[in-house]
């Protein structure tokens, strides 16, 4: 099953494909995630990427389009995946279609989480990441069970990222609904957009994932 979850930044698009990943063992590919570790590498991507990351600005389509590219090729991608972030601009959606449709892949499902700007804001000054294993958390909504200790793989250090800060999120929220929310009725036209509501507690979005992903 390839799913796309669609939604603004803080969304809650990690946190379930996350738990995507361990339930029904579907492959998470984050063009986010994809970013950040070339901008750490110093790769020739990561160097085009950067400055538009540190904006709070999308990354041009090319860059994009060439790395998920890359990485739907790969052997694992082969039993399903969710696309986290990617895309992001109708030209993304559109590559996005042609590179399905040259590997005879389809793509089942686009999933709407809807959250509130306000919410946003909140939900992205006070994200965490495991550094060794990436785990997510909140100082509010999800915190480890024991403080200070990581729920996943027992890691003891932890990061915020560099893009999540106040400023930063007024140019991704604008980004959002001038360049994504359009993808909204293109998926809708399409017949494959189902909505859930991101505003409601981690686990109970959870459950309206799986009870959308059942009915396939
Ligand atoms: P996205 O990948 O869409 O940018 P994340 O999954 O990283 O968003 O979530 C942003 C922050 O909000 C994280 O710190 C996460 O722990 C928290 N979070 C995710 N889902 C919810 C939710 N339903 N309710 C409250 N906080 C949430
Ligand atoms: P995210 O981790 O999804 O919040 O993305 C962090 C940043 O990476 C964004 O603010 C953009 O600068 C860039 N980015 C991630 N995915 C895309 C994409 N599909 N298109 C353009 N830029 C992206």
């Amino acid at each position: 099953m390839n799913i796309i979850l669609l939604g603004p930044p803080g969304a809650g698009k990690g946190t379930q494909a996350q738990r995507l990943m361990e339930t029904r063992r579907l492959v998470q590919l984050s063009t986010g995630d994809m970013l950040r570790a070339a901008v750490k590498a110093g790769s020739e991507v990561g160097r085009r990427a950067k400055a538009f990351m540190d904006a709070g600005q999308l990354v041009p389509d090319e860059v994009v389009i060439g790395i998920i590219a890359d990485r739907i090729e790969a052997p694992d991608c082969k039993n399903g995946f969710i696309l986290d972030g990617f895309p992001r601009t109708t030209a993304q959606a559109e590559a996005l279609d042609r590179m399905l449709a040259e590997k005879g892949l389809k793509l089942n499902v686009v999933i709407e989480m809807k959250v509130d700007d306000t919410a946003l804001v909140e939900r992205i000054a006070g994200r965490y990441a495991c550094a060794k294993c990436g785990a997510g958390y909140h100082d509010t909504f999800q915190k480890p069970k024991v403080a200070g200790v990581c729920d996943n793989c027992g890691g003891t250090e932890f990061t915020r990222r560099a893009d999540d800060n106040r400023e930063t999120v007024v140019t991704r929220l604008a980004a959002y609904h001038a360049q994504t929310a359009p993808l909204l009725p293109y998926y809708r036209a399409r017949g494959v957009l189902r909505e859930v509501d991101g505003m409601a507690s981690i686990d109970e979005v959870s459950r309206q994932i799986g009870r959308v992903l059942d009915s396939f």
